[in-house]
């Protein structure tokens, strides 16, 4: 169905731009075509919004050397780092000046509300200038050995570096990586979801017309196909993936016959620990943003509901007279607070898990209105009464489910906690410092809040532990995950 007969509120520059792209890529950095297309979604809408070429394998080996011929001829990864420095703070411009346009594909690209999204392209323009500030900081040692020798460090770009990144947060997540990759002189080839590729698309356009230098910024586009793809391609220096522990898996395999170098953000599960001292208003609000911002479709979702006893009935009270506040609608609708699940796919399958969850005894509840009938939504639930070892519990769902255990004792909650195979986040909620750092340091996760949930910034390190990956983005952290450390030693002949 065409888009403007389906969702009229769509803004004319955008469905302008969407027709100028099913016509073609505009911009030399985007390399796709296949002569295969499919569609993207409007899943606030259930409405297709642009058929996309897709690329070729020929398309991925092309991005791949031209990145290397761009990298060794050096006009960026030999270039001063002032220039650099220079040339990011000018895409972050462009992204500040076309953030409304930006703001609105994201959100009907991923179906999230708009002010969402622009909470996300706000993030994006921070984590740019956090990287372009960067960019003349990175210096090596000298080191003492003998006295006839002079030894030093230098810090090296590692060459072409290729990311798969996932449609929830689709311009941040990129950005975790390109913008510390290309800040310290790197070729860059990325494959964004086929989910939501818009706002990497219309990036790729505008790093052009910043002035970045052809062959530093590439996309491929397309599925999941077009990422194997790449990452089984020879030639790269580093994959850095975020999504699915099955997918990062099956990279970490093809990485293995190519030896290269892998950042995995995986999958997650993570508790939000309530204690009786909780301040409750707050932590009742921190967990519901925590599971029911992006429709849970976030990787650190907080899924996992490990509330002391006493508290339960009043905290459970609580949090549904909250999400039966929540207002589930089309991205682009003002009163809209929740938006829909990204594909009827991942709809069904939250569907059937929660079935399952009933089947076996659970009590299920659900609240909150819908506005709009056509998109794919599931409305924000809680699911008590089951073990923890049980899937609802224990696996990554990727929707607005939180799931409830209760606890006694400090050790049990911590116990609790641990019992999942992920370890990317977790909250915890308590009025006693003494308590609260304690279960903090005992929670296995990359990340642990206490008494605040989600709290992201370009200068914290973030990354996860056990089955949610391995490897640090943001923060100084990604400098050392984009620059590998060269000694020279010369001999000074005294
Ligand atoms: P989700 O199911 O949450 O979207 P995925 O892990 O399947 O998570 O997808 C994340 C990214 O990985 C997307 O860009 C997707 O196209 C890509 N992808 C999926 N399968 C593969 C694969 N086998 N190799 C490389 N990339 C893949």
């Amino acid at each position: 169905m065409p888009i403007d007969k389906l969702q009229p509120q769509i803004p004319i520059e955008i469905s302008r731009w969407l027709g100028g792209l099913a016509e073609g890529y505009k911009t030399s950095n985007v390399l796709a075509s296949s002569g295969n297309t499919f569609s993207v979604q409007d899943p606030g809408a259930a409405a297709s919004l642009v058929q996309l070429e897709e690329s070729s394998a020929v398309d991925v080996s092309k991005a791949i050397s031209q990145a290397r011929s761009t990298f060794n001829k050096g006009d960026w990864s030999k270039s001063s780092p002032d220039y650099r420095s220079k040339i990011m703070h000018r895409i972050a411009d462009l992204v500040e000046r076309d953030s409304e346009f930006l703001t609105t594909l994201e959100a009907i690209d991923t179906g999230k509300p708009r002010a969402e999204a622009a909470f996300d392209i706000d993030e994006v323009v921070m984590v740019l200038r956090y990287y372009a500030g960067w960019c003349d900081k990175v210096t090596g040692d000298t080191i003492p050995t003998e006295f006839h020798t002079l030894a030093m460090t230098l810090r090296e770009p590692l060459g072409v570096c290729a990311a798969i990144t996932p449609w929830n947060y689709p311009l941040p997540i990129l950005m975790y990586k390109l913008a510390p990759a290309i800040a310290m002189g790197n070729s860059f080839v990325a494959k964004p979801s086929e989910l939501a590729p818009l706002s990497a698309i219309y990036f790729a356009t505008l790093c052009e017309e910043a002035g970045l230098p052809s062959g530093v910024v590439q996309l491929v586009i397309g599925a999941g196909s077009v990422g194997a793809e790449l990452v089984h391609s020879p030639g790269l220096d580093k994959i850095a993936f975020t999504g699915s522990t099955r997918t990062g898996l099956s990279i970490m395999a093809a990485a293995a016959k190519t030896g290269t170098k892998v950042s995995m953000e995986l999958g997650g599960k993570s508790p939000q620990v309530v204690f009786n001292s909780a301040d409750i208003e707050k932590a009742v609000e921190g967990v519901a943003r925590g599971i029911w911002t992006n429709a849970g479709q976030v990787c650190i979702a907080g899924s996992r509901l490990i509330v002391q006893r006493e508290i339960k009935s009043e905290f459970l009270e609580a949090l549904l007279s909250y999400a039966n506040d929540l207002v589930l609608g089309h991205a682009l609708e003002p009163r809209s607070t929740m938006g829909p699940i990204i594909s009827h796919l991942q709809r069904d399958k939250i569907q059937v898990a929660l079935e399952q969850a009933k089947n076996d005894g659970a009590e299920v509840q659900s609240a909150g209105s819908l506005s709009n009938p056509d998109g794919y939504f599931v409305k924000p639930t809680i699911v008590d009464g089951l073990a923890s070892s049980h899937p609802i519990n224990a696996e990554e769902i990727f929707g607005p489910v939180l799931s409830v255990s209760t606890f006694d004792e400090e050790l049990e909650a911590i116990e609790l906690a641990n019992s999942s195979r992920y370890g990317l986040a977790a909250g915890v909620w308590s009025e006693n410092a003494g308590q609260s750092l304690r279960v903090a340091k005992s929670i296995e996760a990359g990340t642990v809040w206490v008494n605040t949930f989600g709290i992201f910034h370009p200068t914290l390190p973030f990354g996860g532990k056990k089955a949610s990956g391995f490897g640090r983005e943001l923060g100084p952290a990604a400098i050392d995950a984009y620059t590998e450390t060269k000694t020279i030693v010369q001999e000074l002949g005294f």
